[in-house]
């Protein structure tokens, strides 16, 4: 399986970082190492002084498309979970700079914590879907579906007219404003409406 991200889907979290709203989606992979499932703890690694959180809404894809039109996009998802799309932002910044890619800053070990998911069929409504994300019980990020930039079925067509897409593919489809650093000790936990999904502890 393979992991797509999209970045700066929310037009507040690109104004944060001083980014140009897109206008076609900004696109990153991740490999399968990562994932990070639920429950498992986050060891810090050295190589970054500045891992930041970026809660996001998690796309599991259902069958394999290519070229999917939008008007048929949702069939292909499986169901929606959380995610923390993990970001070296220190690292990235110097990618940036240089023109270089985003791997080494996004698609390290664990880069990309899940929690549980929820099938497609449950929600009442995929344009108007809450989530936000608690830091040591503080509320840090919340988002709604309402806010993205790119659809679901925008970001489905667009990407799987690049990459075939895949059973079991999951798709991070960008973070809401209010990203930060991540610290040893800090314990999160990231829901979608009222419900608890994802929970990590940094060690
Ligand atoms: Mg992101």
């Amino acid at each position: 399986m393979k992991i797509l991200a999209v970045g700066r889907n929310y037009s507040e979290h690109a104004k944060e970082l001083n980014n140009p709203v897109p206008t076609e989606p900004v696109v990153f992979l991740k490999p399968d190492t990562a994932l990070l499932r639920e429950g498992k703890p986050f060891y810090h690694p050295d190589y970054s002084a500045d891992i930041h959180y970026e809660v996001e809404l998690v796309l599991k894809i259902k069958k394999e498309g290519k070229h999917i039109a939008e008007k048929f996009a949702l069939n292909y998802i499986e169901s929606i979970g959380i995610g923390l799309d993990f970001t070296a932002r220190d690292l990235q910044e110097k990618c940036k700079q240089k023109g270089l890619p985003w791997e080494i800053a996004k698609a390290f070990d664990h880069s990309a914590p899940i929690g549980k998911f929820i099938l497609i069929n449950e929600f009442k409504d995929l344009k108007n879907i809450s989530f936000s994300l608690q830091k040591n019980n503080t509320l840090v990020q919340k988002g709604n579906s309402a806010d993205m930039i790119f659809s679901f079925e925008q970001i489905i067509s667009y990407l799987s007219t690049r990459f075939t897409l895949k059973k079991g593919d999951l798709i991070f489809t960008g973070t809401p404003a209010g990203v930060g650093k991540i610290n040893i000790g800090d314990k999160f936990e990231a829901f979608i409406g009222s419900q608890s999904l994802l929970s990590l502890e940094v060690k």
